[in-house]
């Protein structure tokens, strides 16, 4: 559809990048990224008529985005999810590199590929009906793929962008590939330059999410310890025994917690900061906060979560000696959010506690307070703010299986 489109348009159209890649290496991929070598956002919005979806353009970068929903049902006849196609332009133009060298003309899908971080995303394939399925590949992105290696275009590559250290990294455990020689010493170069200072805090923040949201990300993080990388994002990050074990425990608690198919998926990048600087004084938590330039709303969660969880382990461990009842479990874990309770999860190492809050996730967090204040009212109580300390008896009562007495008493 798209390749006909452009046609009609007379522009060359690819899909690029990570979708490529995904292709080659048989992974599932639902983000396109498309390159026009043409009018871009034009190309976006016909594209988006076509496919009944909408379009958020960026005209300074020549980029649009087209969402929309594709045509017929999923499993169990639900609406397919919403796919997102990255569109963006490419045009001839003289490139000039970082060093000084010759100024060079490239055709412009090349100029485009050779922004790329590295060789494996480096690659296109052309959709324009008669050339249908052609890989553009100037870089030798096929052969690295095959041969399971992450190499950055050029010597500079770093310099350039210091977050390819961090993406670096993320592909090569996410793809078990080897970062290459040459490129690990610019990396390391990278580092001993101290690269990683010039990096905006939201920007290191944005590739630090994405790294926390990888399916193992704990080998991530100990590569970057390996490269003294989290030294370098903050001082006081390091991954010693303590950390490794902690945050493996936090891995299988999202593991378990993703077997329940529950609605809402916990922010897995909030889980591991709150891995990473568990043994942080707060003045370091507010420190690295600072660092990653994190937005307020973000930053306030994170430091509060911190404290909470403190405050609910003791509390915790009053409650197992001195009440033990499901609704004293109930009330101390109500208030945290659920990457607190997962935490906490986590970060115990008393089995027992363990399996009361799994029961807790599991069956009270669905336990629902059936009666409400009208019931109240209806059965002849005066309203008054004495109402929801009756609903959170009745709740109480209810969750430790003594509600009809209760509910006898008060009738
Ligand atoms: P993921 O599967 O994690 O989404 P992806 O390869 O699709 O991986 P994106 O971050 O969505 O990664 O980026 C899309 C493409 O844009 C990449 O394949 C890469 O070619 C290019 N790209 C992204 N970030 C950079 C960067 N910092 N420097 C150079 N190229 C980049």
């Amino acid at each position: 559809e798209a390749g006909r489109l452009a046609e009609s348009m007379s522009y060359q159209i690819y899909a690029v990048g990570g979708f490529v890649r995904d292709i080659l290496l048989r992974r599932e991929n639902l983000d396109v990224d498309l390159v026009v070598e043409g009018d871009g956002i034009a190309f976006a919005r016909a594209l988006a008529r076509k496919l009944g979806g909408r379009v958020r353009a960026h005209k300074k970068f020549r980029t649009a985005v087209i969402v929309y929903t594709p045509p017929g049902e999923g499993e169990n006849g639900k609406p397919l999810e919403e796919q997102k196609v990255d569109v963006a332009t490419a045009r001839l133009e003289y490139y000039e590199y970082p060093a000084a060298l010759p100024t060079v003309e490239l055709s412009s899908i090349k100029m485009d590929l050779f922004r790329r971080d590295f060789t494996v995303n480096a690659l296109a394939v052309q959709l324009n009906p008669n050339d249908f399925g052609r890989l553009v590949d100037f870089f030798g992105a096929q052969r690295d793929i095959k041969e399971r290696v992450i190499r950055v275009l050029h010597s500079l590559s770093f310099v350039e962008d210091p977050t390819r250290i961090l993406r670096a990294i993320r592909f090569e455990q996410r793809f078990h590939f080897r970062i290459g020689k040459q490129t690990t010493r610019l990396i390391k170069n990278a580092i001993q330059l101290k690269l990683i200072d010039r990096l905006s805090g939201a920007r290191l923040f944005n590739e630090l999410k994405l790294m926390l949201r990888e399916k193992d990300f704990l080998l991530d993080l100990l590569r970057m310890e390996e490269f003294d990388v989290l030294k370098a994002i903050y001082p006081a990050f390091a991954i010693t025994q303590r950390e490794e074990t902690l945050l493996r425990e936090i891995e299988k608690v999202l593991n378990w917690y993703a077997l329940l198919y529950e609605p809402t998926a916990p922010r897995q990048w909030l889980l591991g900061l709150m891995g990473l600087t568990e043994r942080f004084s707060d003045e370091d938590a507010r420190g690295v906060a600072t660092r990653l330039a994190m937005p307020p709303k973000d930053r306030r969660e994170f430091l509060y979560l911190r404290k909470q969880c403190m405050a609910v382990l003791e509390q915790l461990n009053t409650w197992k000696y001195e009440d033990g009842s499901r609704s004293g479990l109930y009330f101390i874990l109500e208030p945290l959010a659920l990457e607190g309770i997962l935490f906490i999860m986590a970060r115990t190492r008393d089995e027992d506690l363990r399996k009361h809050i799994s029961l807790h996730l599991t069956k009270l967090t669905h336990e629902e307070l059936e009666i409400t204040g009208e019931d109240l009212i209806a059965m002849g109580l005066e309203p008054g703010p004495h109402f929801s300390q009756i609903l959170r008896a009745v709740l109480a009562a209810k969750l430790d299986g003594h509600a009809p007495t209760l509910l006898a008493e008060l009738g």
